[in-house]
């Protein structure tokens, strides 16, 4: 329980950014739990992260599953006895792109309820879970997107949207709420990457969509709290 080495959970972390933020964070000389949905996909995931001799480890979380988050709870208590980073990673865009469909007008109101369920009510139910293990030290990286920049609100996709707007809203309640503790909670966005979900024209490789992930995620003291960011700089809300 002495050991210093600090220990960071990621969900949705089989593949995409949530991989590489893996990756990056055990090269690091993290001690990284690799979270996932499906456990076969993130035992698959670990155990290639553990032939570049990394220090990763799997453990299946839905974050919209409230038994998962218990469970994950339990494990990270008995296994280490706190966290020091919590990477909000996990996340779904199931608008639609194209009409029919794509404006608010139209939207599927299912959509953009499962849409909620996973990006907005499931990390708020992680973070509850686990916040606590972190002790009024720790970092809490909010994986957002410039698509819940109200400043720059455009029309279509209105369930990935509100879920991104909602997630920022957690970012900054909870960095005030903790204000007093030396946590510190940011929201990020990646940028446009190379992911099942940014598509492969996007511009960004997965490398470049973590930096400020990482970044976020290893903060010293001094760094900021309640802050959006995007290439290591603050960006409007
Ligand atoms: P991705 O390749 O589609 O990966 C999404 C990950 O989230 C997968 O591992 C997926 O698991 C997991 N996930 C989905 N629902 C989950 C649930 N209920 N519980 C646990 N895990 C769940 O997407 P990505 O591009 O890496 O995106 C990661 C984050 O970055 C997301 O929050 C996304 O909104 C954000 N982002 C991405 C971009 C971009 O251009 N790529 C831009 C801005 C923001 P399965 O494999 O089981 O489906």
């Amino acid at each position: 329980m002495n050991d210093p080495t600090k220990i960071a959970v990621v969900t949705g972390a089989n593949r995409g950014l949530g991989l590489e933020t893996c990756r990056q964070l055990a090269r690091l000389g993290l001690r990284v739990v690799l979270t996932s949905r499906d456990p076969a996909k993130g035992q698959a995931a670990a155990e290639a992260l553990q032939g570049e001799g990394l220090d990763v480890r799997h453990q299946t979380l839905d974050v919209t599953r409230a038994e998962d988050a218990r469970r994950l709870d339990d494990y990270i208590t008995a296994e280490f006895g706190r966290l020091d980073v919590l990477v909000n990673n996990a996340g779904v865009f199931l608008d639609p792109y194209n009409p029919p469909g794509n404006s608010v007008l139209d939207a599927d109101l299912d959509t953009v309820r499962r849409t909620l369920e996973t990006n907005l009510y499931g990390t708020l139910q992680i973070t509850q879970s686990l916040l606590p293990l972190m002790g009024g030290t720790g970092r809490v990286v909010n994986v957002s997107s410039g698509m819940g920049q109200l400043s720059e609100m455009n029309g279509c996709c209105p369930g990935y949207r509100f879920s991104k707007v909602g997630l920022n809203a957690l970012t900054r309640i909870l960095a005030d709420e903790l204000r007093d503790s030396r946590i510190k909670i940011n929201s990020v966005c990646p940028g446009w990457v190379r992911t099942d979900m940014g598509g492969p024209g996007a511009d960004r490789s997965v490398e470049q969509g973590v930096d400020t992930i990482v970044w976020l995620a290893t903060l010293p003291d001094s760094g900021p709290s309640g802050g959006f960011f995007r290439d290591r700089q603050p960006i409007p809300w």
